[in-house]
């Protein structure tokens, strides 16, 4: 089926990004997965290809263009090429959203032009070592002191963890005041009292860094606050539905990705004489992806559509991760048994998507998490 959400401008930024991916991002991205990290190297020709920041003012360096599908364009092309290294859908679709809604003048200054050109690396830190799923369960605290906040806790699992010069982390202000009592710091590389660990060994996105980030007793001035004191909790809320809509939006592209790939196996690798895609079982499971794919599609389209109007609603963008990412999760396990051993073999990039994909319905939210917030929509 034809897309119709993208113009040609779209198309065009598309092309662009492909050329991008092609020449800044594949022939770097086993290294990379060695490395366990990309280079710094690859947000600084992103920012000068002008996709970072793209929905930030010119007067900071930004792209001045609030349409989100470009974001989704970067996170599905990424998707398909099997590039998971950069994380640049956290620092765009997801800290790019507070930055811009929630700096003052002063902060917007400080930090977006270096957001833009990809010289200052963002990370958003909620998830603690007790506490995912339930945020309200964080133990860090940050209590006032004269001009600043002591900030002390620890965070785990935190996407861009290694590289990141300037963390957005969920602390408790008001540990009595429950949601309520919740806020976001910046913290910057180099504040005595901030400490990465290591850099987490996963079972996929072998490219992309994720750390555990430790606060002890460190002086995060009152200007590093994000927004008002004790926001925090609705702030998330409220960005929760944008992160769900990408996550949701790459994890398709790269199941079509998949599928595409495994599609072509099928017609070439031969078995008993013919084509492995010619068995009639084969060829069911190959129509039955297309299809499920194909409807997937339709949603996540008209989700995009319905988000540039402004009218995404927290249950649908919580269908859509939901949908799509265990979708991905069961389209990429059929394509490695139609490619037999080889689909076992992370040589064969359906053996890395296997791996990439897992992750999927856990992050941003789990699937059970999802289902909760479509379940309490329906009053029950
Ligand atoms: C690679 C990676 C990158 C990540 N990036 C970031 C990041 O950048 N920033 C960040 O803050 N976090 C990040 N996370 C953390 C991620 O968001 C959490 O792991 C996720 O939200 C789940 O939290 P948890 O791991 O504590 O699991 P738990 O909350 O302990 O959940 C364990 C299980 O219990 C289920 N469960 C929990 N509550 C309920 C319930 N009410 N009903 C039914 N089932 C329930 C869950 O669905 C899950 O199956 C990342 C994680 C990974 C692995």
């Amino acid at each position: 089926m034809r897309r119709e959400i993208f113009t040609e401008e779209h198309e065009a930024f598309r092309d662009m990004v492909r050329s991008f991916i092609a020449k800044e991002v594949t022939p770097h991205h086993e290294q990379w997965e060695r490395d366990g990290v990309v280079s710094r190297d690859v947000w600084l020709a992103a920012g000068r290809q002008g996709l970072l920041g793209i929905d930030v003012d010119e007067r900071y360096g930004g792209g001045g263009n609030t349409d989100f599908r470009y974001y989704l364009i970067l996170d599905e092309e990424l998707a398909r090429a099997g590039a998971h290294g950069p994380g640049f859908a956290v620092h765009n679709d997801i800290n790019g959203s507070y930055l811009i809604r929630l700096c003052t003048e002063e902060q917007k200054q400080r930090w977006l032009p270096g957001y833009c050109s990809g010289e200052i690396i963002t990370a958003i830190a909620m998830t603690e070592p007790s506490a995912g799923s339930d945020l309200q369960g964080i133990k860090t605290t940050a209590v006032r002191d004269g001009d600043d906040y002591i900030l002390n806790g620890s965070k785990t699992f935190i996407s861009n963890g290694i590289l990141a010069d300037l963390v957005i982390v969920v602390a408790k202000t008001d540990p009595s005041a429950g949601a309520k009592g919740v806020s976001l710091l910046i913290v910057e590389r180099g504040m005595t009292g901030f400490e990465r660990g290591r850099n987490l060994d996963k079972v996929g996105l072998h490219a992309q860094d994720t750390a555990e980030l430790f606060f002890d007793d460190v002086r995060v001035p009152s200007a590093n606050l994000l927004g008002e004191e004790g926001m925090g909790f609705i702030y998330l809320m409220q960005n929760l539905a944008r992160e769900r809509l990408s996550i949701g939006a790459a994890a398709v592209a790269g199941a079509e990705a998949a599928f595409e790939r495994t599609l072509e196996y099928c017609k070439t690798r031969e078995a008993f004489g013919r084509p492995i895609g010619k068995f009639q079982h084969n060829r069911f499971t190959l129509a039955e992806m297309k299809t499920e794919l194909t409807v997937a599609r339709a949603f996540t389209d008209k989700c995009v559509l319905a988000d540039a109007a402004g009218e995404l609603t927290a249950e649908e963008a919580a269908m859509l991760k939901y949908w799509n990412t265990e979708l991905l999760k069961t389209v990429v396990d059929r394509c490695v048994q139609l490619y037999g051993g080889y689909g076992y073999m992370t040589e064969y990039p359906i053996a890395k998507a296997y791996q990439d994909a897992r992750i999927h319905t856990i992050f941003g939210g789990t699937t059970e998490i999802m289902k909760e917030i479509i379940g309490r929509s329906l009053g029950v």
